[in-house]
């Protein structure tokens, strides 16, 4: 039989970046997966609804050219070349891991794992020959699946999960084509980046959310300025609705809500549910594993090293609930690696981003003043309007904000809420500030090119320190 210093279950952005870790830490590795290299955010996830998101974005651009002085006669989605491209693009991708995973010496599985015991993993393969494998430690990294909430009519064709959008490569519609009216249940991260990419294609389209504002979990001044730019946009927003029953009509799938009590309805060719993922274990655990592995709400409690309630056996990423990135995901995974081999960590936990890749982008790292105000902390903030950055007014983008949150007393930073162009590649500037405590003036001293939406950033720490 062969035995590995640690076995990783699961090839995503928990599991294959940890596996590389440990080779490289000197260890005998194994990475079992049963789908493809990538896991959600390479193959179901960040990296097609990004591909998604970039050419439904261009199309919308190329109809609003004329306004900058180009003609483009009716530009239009040409299905097959978009999903071609989509999946060179994940092919790369896919195709670098593999690259790097051999690179450092990891042994890859194809098939599915099962903890039979603590060190001992069976590998069922496709064709469902099994192998026994024996590691020292094992990295649970099996990630998360749609979540489906129990609501009537929610098993029927034309309701559909974003895996069923970017694995079966369908947009939903006749031809190849968006769907022309989508029901979407549930406005959070997911619910707004198909919102922002069917509405692109042109599709009607109409977000359910149960909660009071869309993107609930973030900055209320995000939720805020998206109602308005979706309203501008043609987009129905429903907040505090949940949808109570799916009915198949001659028009279509006729969703019925309650809005704050009151009953509505809402048809569409298809319904998109995207109410938040639930942890993926099936057939990962032996039914005594099952029985004494700890969980709360299904999702696998661990300790500050990522270490589960049986010794040896670890678990990183979605399926320890908590937040759901692919980019947490992969700095847990490291982490857990370095806390088993004994390594000084590596990387901070504490300082992480999340964005939304909507139009404009929104991104956030840190604290939001109201989350300071929990804590009992005292804070300034600085807010600078894009409408005032040069890069903004020549592209043409939509209302956008910066805004820093820092100490009152010392003006260490704290907090950043990005919504503009490129909020989410400029977060990362604020997350190197937080994690290096720099302090608004740091920022403000700093020069920033011109013309760039990053100069915001700089302008943003102006005003807070005028405050
Ligand atoms: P989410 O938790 O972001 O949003 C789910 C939304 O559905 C919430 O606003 C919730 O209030 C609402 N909801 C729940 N039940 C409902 C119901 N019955 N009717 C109407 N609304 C209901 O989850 P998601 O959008 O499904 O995304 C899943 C995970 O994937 C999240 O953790 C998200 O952060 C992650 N993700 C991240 C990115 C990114 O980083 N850009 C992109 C996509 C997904």
């Amino acid at each position: 039989m062969e035995t590995y210093d640690l076995i990783v279950i699961g090839a995503g952005p928990g599991g294959y970046p940890a596996a590389r870790r440990a080779a490289l830490l000197g260890k005998r590795t194994a990475v079992i997966e049963r789908r493809q290299l990538g896991g959600t955010c390479l193959n179901r996830g960040c990296i097609p609804t990004k591909s998604l998101l970039h050419v439904s974005g261009q199309l919308r651009e190329m109809k609003q050219a004329a306004a900058f002085g180009i003609c483009c006669e009716q530009p239009s989605l040409q299905p097959d070349t978009f999903w071609r491209y989509k999946d060179s693009v994940v092919e790369e991708l896919q195709g670098g891991i593999s690259q790097l995973l051999k690179k450092s010496g990891v042994s890859v599985y194809g098939g599915s794992g099962c903890i039979l015991e603590p060190g001992l993993v069976e590998v069922t393969g496709e064709n469902g020959e099994r192998e026994r494998i024996q590691g020292t430690h094992i990295l649970i990294a099996t990630g998360s699946v749609p979540a489906i909430p129990p609501i009537p009519g929610i098993d029927q064709p034309g309701v559909i999960t974003s895996d069923q959008v970017l694995d079966g490569n369908a947009l939903g519609g006749k031809d190849g084509l968006p769907y022309d009216r989508l029901v979407i249940i549930g406005g959070g991260v997911i619910g707004m980046e198909f919102a922002s990419v069917y509405g692109n294609l042109g599709s009607q389209v109409t977000v359910i959310e149960a909660a009071d504002r869309v993107l609930p979990g973030m900055d209320r001044e995000f939720s805020q300025s998206l109602k308005v730019l979706l309203k501008k946009r043609g987009i129905g927003l429903h907040v505090s609705a949940r949808v109570t029953e799916i009915v198949k009509t001659e028009d279509g799938l006729l969703c019925r809500y309650e809005e704050k009590g009151i009953p509505g309805e809402v048809c569409g060719d298809g319904v998109l549910v995207a109410v938040g993922r639930r942890p993926e274990l099936s057939g990962l655990l032996s039914p005594e594993l099952e029985q004494s592995l700890a969980a709360e709400r299904g999702y696998l409690s661990v300790d500050a090293q990522f270490q589960t309630s049986i010794p040896g056996i670890y678990a990183v990423g979605d399926v320890i609930g908590g937040i759901q990135l692919a980019h947490v995901a992969e700095a847990e995974g490291r982490r857990a690696v370095e806390a088993m081999f004994g390594v000084p960590d590596s990387e901070t936990l504490s300082v992480i981003p999340s964005c939304v890749y909507t139009e404009p982008e929104i991104a956030s790292v840190g604290m939001t003043p109201e989350e300071a105000k929990m804590a009992g902390i005292a804070v300034k903030t600085g807010k600078y309007l894009m409408s005032a950055n040069g890069k903004s007014v020549l592209t043409r983008q939509e209302r956008g904000f910066i805004r820093l949150v820092a100490e009152a007393d010392g003006g260490r930073i704290l907090g950043a809420q990005l919504m503009c162009a490129r909020a989410t590649d400029l977060i990362e500037t604020l997350a190197v500030a937080i994690t290096a405590k720099l302090t608004a003036a740091d920022l403000a001293k700093t020069i920033a090119a011109h013309p760039t939406f990053g100069e915001g950033i700089r302008e943003a720490a102006r005003v807070l320190q005028e405050t």
